[in-house]
């Protein structure tokens, strides 16, 4: 099986990417993830992240598609995979498209996680990070043992500036402006399953396993 995830910052791609790889075997393949690793190893894709990583610089959609690209181009992804955090706009959903039609593996499902705004700032503004080791934490889901101080190195806890709520708010329309097109472009090729995320994560992952076990006419 091969699948996509879309949704929002805090409508929980990562954990239900996570949690859908071990259910289904798949391979969890994530921007952050190729991100690092290429420039650990130091591939010649990574050498070009790295300038733009260590000036604190977005690193241009163009040099995530092709690292995406090499990704799904492996082994080990060739009978199934899930992408998260991929493809972020339009230009990079059609890169995907012509990418895996030439490889004949055009049937993939997009799983968009939908969750209110409301759930998406109570997520978002909960985060916590430690200033030492950046371990992430969450007031409500995942709180520390100690208040604010990270259980592995006893650093403290901060709030990044991205996750103040007026930035939420900014980073959300951001993603509206952008991955909006992408969802209606799935839309129109009836590849979208839309999932409500608003619930706890395991809520949500039991319902996406239920729909991805019917047969995809009966998909709403
Ligand atoms: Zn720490």
């Amino acid at each position: 099986m091969k699948l996509v995830l879309l949704g929002a910052p805090g409508a929980g791609k990562g954990t239900q990417a996570k949690g859908l790889s071990k259910e289904l075997k798949l391979a969890h393949i994530s921007t952050g993830d190729i991100l690092r690793i290429a420039i650990k190893e130091n591939t010649p894709l990574g050498q070009k992240a790295k300038r733009y990583v260590e000036t604190g610089e977005l690193v241009p959609d163009s040099l995530v598609t092709q690292m995406v690209i090499e990704r799904l181009s492996s082994d080990d992804v060739k009978d199934g995979f899930i992408l998260d955090g991929f493809p972020r706009n339009r230009q990079q959903a059609s890169d995907l498209d012509n990418f895996l039609s030439g490889r004949n593996t055009c049937n993939y499902f997009v799983l968009y996680l939908d969750a209110s705004e409301k759930t998406l700032i109570k997520r978002l503004s909960g985060r916590r990070i430690c200033r030492k080791c950046q371990a992430v934490y969450h007031l409500i889901n995942f709180p520390p043992l100690k208040e604010m101080t990270c259980d592995h190195c006893q650093g403290e806890l901060y709030q990044r500036s991205d996750d103040k709520e007026e930035t939420i708010k900014n980073r959300l329309e951001v993603y509206q402006r952008q991955t909006a097109p992408v969802v209606e472009y799935y839309f129109k090729q009836k590849r979208l399953i839309h999932i409500k995320s608003d619930d706890d994560a395991p809520l949500v992952l039991r319902q996406m396993l239920e729909v991805l076990a019917k047969p995809f006419s009966s998909r709403s």
